[in-house]
């Protein structure tokens, strides 16, 4: 850190995102991408005459992507805002309608970007423990009294709210902004955009980084009632107009095309999850019910640290999560069969090891 910085900023503790390590080629189960490539109406979309526009700026607004999007979930334009990643939409979120008066609520155990967010902008944050067996209690967040942000299902237990205790969350908490962070809906819960229409102080943001196979191309959206988009994009026009690239607007129409390719992927995804927490149950571990396309699982037999470094050293990688009440679990993205029976044969081999060794 420079002796410049703001005094602000001096202690605050950035996100740190998945590893992304050079030394050698990596199964990579660490960051809840998909395994599968765009298809090929996707790649084609991206057109060398499209490249070779790259002089002229994107369409700010993402006209045309926002009225795809807007025809695909049925509501309108003025209800659409595309952003660099959810992590960009989140931030205008915060940013939009959080201050000292104003603060956030969300589980202690969740999308590690929220604190981050809150800090950044100096909102007071409440952290409401999840259940010991990281539920979350629905009471916790009735009336209240802040804005709230939810993960559904969250991140990282892959636990899933039914859409009505979404519902009872946002109606008793009409005076504030409501944010459900769907990036892993289509995996296995169900989303609350068609409750858009009905709440005005809720918002829904989606990412194409996971069930659409896009997380290189940094797209996402949020969809709520019109003066609440306009909001955040107010701060998007106070920040960076042209958020969105041309490319990945591009890609971003041409994936809309595409819901069978994607629906198919995911089915094969999520049944890659049951298999895999079926073998990983065979091999000792316990895991929360997922919902999404990364599992939460834990074995009495070795600590979450140690695991994460052995199979590391083996060429897996997972997430592990230096933190009270989490550390001895690993969060494993679900790859391909290929990847999640090299990611079993690895646990395999290290938990014979340590048998062997006493
Ligand atoms: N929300 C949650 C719950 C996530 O796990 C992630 C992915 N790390 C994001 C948002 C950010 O996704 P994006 O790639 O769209 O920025």
């Amino acid at each position: 850190m420079s002796k410049y910085i703001s005094s602000r900023l001096a202690s605050l503790q950035a996100y740190v995102p998945g590893e992304q390590p050079a030394d050698m080629e990596y199964i990579k189960l660490n960051t809840n991408e998909s395994p599968y490539p765009p298809p090929p109406g996707v790649i084609n979309a991206v057109s060398g005459a499209e490249i070779a526009k790259l002089n002229l700026y994107p369409n700010p607004d993402g006209a045309r992507l926002v009225k795809r999007l807007a025809d695909f979930y049925s509501v309108k334009p003025e209800n659409v805002i595309i952003g660099n990643g959810s992590d960009e939409l989140l931030a205008f979120a915060f940013l939009a309608f959080g201050d000292a008066e104003h603060g956030v609520c969300f589980p202690d155990i969740t999308y590690g970007f929220y604190p981050v967010y809150a800090a950044l902008y100096d909102i007071p944050a409440r952290q409401i423990p999840l259940r010991d067996d990281f539920t979350i209690d629905i009471a916790d967040y009735r009336n209240a009294g802040s804005n709230i942000v939810l993960a559904n299902p969250n991140a990282p237990t892959g636990i899933a709210l039914p859409l009505s205790d979404i519902e009872e969350v946002v109606e008793s908490n009409s005076g504030h902004i409501v944010l459900i962070d769907e990036a892993y809906i289509d995996f296995g819960a169900e989303s609350a955009v068609p409750l858009t229409g009905k709440y005005e102080n809720l918002i829904v943001m989606h990412t194409y980084s996971k069930f659409r196979s896009m997380a290189g191309a940094r797209m996402a959206y949020a969809i709520a009632q019109a003066p609440l988009i306009e909001d955040l994009n107010k701060i998007k026009y106070s920040f960076n107009s042209y958020n969105v690239n041309r490319l990945t607007q591009i890609a971003g129409e041409a994936a809309l095309d595409e819901d069978d390719y994607f629906r198919e992927m995911c089915r094969r995804v999520v049944d890659t999850r049951e298999y895999t927490a079926a073998s990983l149950r065979e091999l000792g571990f316990s895991m929360t019910e997922s919902s999404a396309n990364f599992l939460f699982a834990r074995n009495p037999r070795i600590q979450g640290k140690i695991l994460y470094a052995a199979l590391k050293e083996r060429g897996v990688l997972v997430r592990h999560f230096d933190k009270p009440r989490i550390s001895d679990y690993l969060r494993i993205t679900i790859g391909t069969r290929e990847h999640m029976d090299a990611l079993l044969s690895a646990i395999t081999d290290i938990l014979a090891e340590r048998k062997n060794n006493g």
